[in-house]
């Protein structure tokens, strides 16, 4: 067990690196992070902020030169700099599931190889395949294999009439455009001792391919949701994860089928740090200490509305108008400079239904965009 009072490393120090070195904070670790921009959202919350790049070796092991445990917030980076630091100390996810999980070509055959159901996809390594993007239909999706997040790693769907670079290089998956009749996701924790904690799902809505607002617990038939807890639970297990893993569903015609892997914290289940017992950051450091696993019993319905940069467009927005409901708070993650579809923070709403919940958030969210149009 590592016990507060001890120092964790994260690799990343964006806001998932911020929420998670709070968390850590709160239980008396101390925090160490390694991030390449000096502004780093986690700076102001950390011990030490190491500015260097992901793959810079010499930078992950000053990281780790005074850590007893070292996690992630983001799986793209450098193999080298992971051996480095797995050289000093427990790196938990383990360089093998963060080499599984951040490239989406491996990911998804990895998927395929252990029985996990997902949609039909091809991979392609020198440049895009014009018989795969042809077979996977009209519409269909091509994903850079690494590096993408947000939806940015998703090429034009007019692809097919341009002379585009990715038809001669670079690593692709291609998947079949599928009608999603809803997409949720699901977080398992397990600490190296084998203990695993199963988190109930979110439901999730997408907007250009980036999460706009979830609901947690995702107010769907219990049946549905228990299998798709057994789902992500059976991967976490495949994986052997230590952390947390997220995994992304899509819910066709009723079937459950795997979009994305994730091993750490996310997204969807921001709305844990007040609708459930433990938040997602408290049980990713209870995890990677090996400490006794947190409850995950809800507490009270939650969601949350991410906030992108766009809505900075002229000047910040007025988040007096989005707190006039007493439910709502605001959570910000400290970025200086708001980029279109850059997430800034998120608003968050509790209520006595999911329904309730998301409607709040979802009010608060437009009495911002009410301040911007006036
Ligand atoms: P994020 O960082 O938000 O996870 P990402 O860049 O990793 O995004 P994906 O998770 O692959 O990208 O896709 C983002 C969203 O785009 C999905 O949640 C879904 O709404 C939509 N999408 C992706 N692939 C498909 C598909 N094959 N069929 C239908 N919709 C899809
Ligand atoms: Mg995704």
């Amino acid at each position: 067990m590592i016990v507060p009072g001890a120092t964790i490393g994260v690799l990343g120090g964006g806001q998932l690196g911020r929420m998670f070195a709070m968390a850590a904070r709160n239980m008396g670790y101390r925090v160490r992070a390694l991030d390449p921009s000096p502004h780093a959202p986690a700076r102001p919350v950390v011990d030490k902020l190491i500015v260097g790049a992901l793959d810079d070796v010499a930078a992950a092991s000053r990281l780790v030169s005074r850590c007893d445990v070292v996690t992630v917030e983001i799986e793209n980076i450098a193999t080298d700099a992971l051996a480095a630091v797995e050289r000093v100390a427990p790196l938990r996810p383990s360089p093998s599931v963060l080499a599984t999980v951040r490239d989406r070509a491996t990911q998804r055959e990895w998927l395929q190889a252990n029985g996990f159901p997902q949609g039909p996809f091809e991979t392609c390594t020198t440049g895009l395949d014009r018989a795969a993007v042809l077979a996977m239909g009209p519409g269909c999706i091509a994903k850079v294999a690494v590096g993408g997040y947000d939806g940015r790693g998703q090429l034009p769907p007019d692809l097919l009439a341009t002379d585009h670079p990715a038809w001669t290089t670079g690593r692709f998956v291609v998947e079949q455009r599928l009608t999603l009749d809803r997409e949720i996701s699901v977080l398992v924790a397990r600490s190296p001792s084998g203990a695993v904690s199963v988190f109930p799902p979110a439901l999730n809505h997408h907007e250009r391919g980036v999460l706009a607002w979830s609901v947690l617990p995702a107010p769907i038939e219990p049946a549905l949701a228990v299998r798709a807890q057994e789902l992500a639970r059976a991967i976490a297990e495949a994986l052997d994860v230590v952390g947390l893993l997220c995994v992304e569903l899509f819910v066709v015609g009723g079937e459950l089928l795997v979009n994305e892997l994730a091993p750490r914290p996310h997204n969807s289940y921001h709305g844990s740090e007040r609708g459930l017992v433990t938040s997602q950051f408290e049980q990713h450091v209870r995890a990677i200490c090996d400490l006794p696993l947190g409850s995950t019993d809800v507490i009270v319905p939650t969601a949350i509305a991410n906030l992108l940069g766009e809505r900075w467009e002229p000047s910040a927005p007025d988040f007096g108008a989005a707190l006039l409901d007493p439910n709502v708070r605001v959570h910000l993650y400290g970025k200086a400079t708001a980029r279109t579809g850059r997430k800034m923070g998120h608003l968050s709403a509790v209520g006595a239904t999911g329904d309730e919940a998301l409607k709040r958030v979802l009010d608060a969210a437009g009495r911002l965009d009410a301040w911007l149009k006036r």
